[in-house]
């Protein structure tokens, strides 16, 4: 089983209330292959939410807690990131995921990539509060780029 970021199966989760449509993926759930999870959802928030970044770092940095993730009206965000996190690791555990794709530049869900924390739309490298605590516990997570790549390994 493949556990999927709920916005790339079509739901319309994200913070504005869009989704991030990805055909193969919106497949994968039709055929039963792999089922959704958003992590700020199951961290606690709800649609429509304030757009967060992470401050000071990335995911790996937040569950160390040397970075924070804050709202763009400056709130504190960081423990609701992290349960979410803890929450889709266990879903993970649950169905015995042999892969988790994630959506990219998320500060949940980015694999590669995540925004500076600035809110000027400038990309860094580094991972997504869930998308880190899944890599540390032994779980394979590709963004949507990395799909074909993953179906081809399986
Ligand atoms: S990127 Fe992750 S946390 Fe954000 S809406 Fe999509 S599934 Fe939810």
């Amino acid at each position: 089983m493949i556990l999927v970021s709920s916005c790339l199966a079509g739901l319309e989760v994200r913070y504005n209330g869009t989704h991030c449509l990805n055909n193969k993926i919106r497949q994968m759930i039709n055929e039963k292959k792999a089922i959704t999870v958003c992590p700020e959802l199951l961290g606690g928030f709800s649609i429509p939410r304030e757009p967060a970044e992470i401050i000071g770092g990335d995911g790996n940095d937040v569950l160390d807690g040397n970075a924070r993730v804050i709202e763009k009206s400056g709130r504190d965000v960081t423990e609701k990131y992290i349960k979410g996190a803890y929450i889709t690791l266990q879903k993970a555990q649950e169905v015995q995921a042999t892969a988790v794709v994630l959506k990219e530049f998320s500060p949940s869900c980015g694999s590669s990539s995540i925004y500076d924390g600035e809110f000027q739309g400038k990309i860094i490298s580094g991972d997504g509060v869930t998308t880190a605590l899944l890599k540390r516990n032994g779980i394979k997570v590709v963004s949507e780029e990395g799909l074909a790549d993953l179906l081809g390994d399986a």
